[in-house]
């Protein structure tokens, strides 16, 4: 009975895979994830991975309509979605072991104090649904020298991307200003929209459901270890390239087959404003 009761941090110690990653320093790595929709996905496989120190941000609450891809039930609908994540990992984690800090902010409304929470991260999860968000979020990671892994789906959960940041190499900026790129996204208008969703049209508009969702916060993830890992000896193989495009069933003159991938280097643009300006 009593081995039913040790959380997942304790049981990952016990697997020969997972010990590996936690011995590697993986614990005392931090990561802060923004936007605790799918991010609280992120932030869970992470966690499962070793990682039980995190800062999660969102001052949005969990709504019925949020659970057909959300990891929190319905016994936290009403809640902050970070604090109800963070009660989430908790269990997962062991309260003797977690080190999740919630944050129930706009980014925008509390710069000082974000500066300072992505100053003490190792590598930064965005997974905001607003293009304002990540523009902010890249400059600042630009400014503070810190790996940040963007994270997205396309409309109706056609595909998704993640795009990572690496210092001296391209951002967001370059990806988002990416002629290639811009044929196939209708960008800033779509995701601006999303900002005030409500619990209805989130359900109805709703870009695709979990499973969808699940695909890509798996690769993000799986990203997010890739970058932690880079300086030390492991045992996990890295994906390699910044910008991984996802098709789920097709992404239109990009991807033609359902459940794969294209991994892409994306080099920095010359004329990025945000690069020319930082790095
Ligand atoms: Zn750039």
């Amino acid at each position: 009975m009593e081995a039913s009761k040790k959380s997942a941090y304790e049981t990952g110690t016990e697997n020969p895979r997972i010990n590996t990653l936690i011995k590697t320093s993986l614990s005392e790595k931090k990561v802060t994830v923004i936007g605790l929709g799918g991010g609280g996905e992120i932030a869970l496989h992470l966690l499962r991975s070793g990682i039980v120190k995190q800062n999660l941000i969102d001052n949005d609450i969990l709504e019925s309509g949020n659970l057909v891809r959300h990891i929190c039930g319905s016994r936290f609908i009403g809640n902050n979605k970070a604090f109800a994540v963070k009660e989430l990992l908790d269990e997962y984690a062991g309260n003797q072991v977690s080190s999740i800090n919630a944050y129930d902010w706009n980014i925008f409304d509390n710069r000082t104090l974000f500066y300072n929470l992505i100053h003490e991260s190792d590598v930064v999860v965005c997974a905001t649904d607003t293009d304002s968000s990540r523009y902010f979020i890249n400059e600042v990671c630009i400014e503070l020298r810190k790996p940040a892994i963007f994270v997205s789906m396309f409309e109706k959960g056609a595909g998704g991307e993640i795009f990572t940041y690496i210092p001296d190499f391209a951002c967001y900026c370059c990806l988002a200003d990416h002629g290639e790129r811009k044929d196939f996204l209708k960008k800033y208008s779509e995701t601006t929209d999303k900002k005030d969703c409500s619990s209805a049209r989130d359900v109805s508009a709703a870009p695709g459901i979990g499973i969808d969702q699940s695909f890509l916060c798996s690769i993000a993830a799986r990203k997010a270890l890739d970058v932690l890992l880079a300086d030390v000896e492991h045992s996990l193989p890295p994906v390699g390239t910044n910008w991984i495009l996802w098709s789920l069933f097709g992404i239109a003159n990009v991807i033609d087959k359902h459940l794969s991938s294209m991994l892409i280097m994306l080099e920095k643009q010359k004329d990025c404003i945000i690069c020319n300006q930082w790095q």
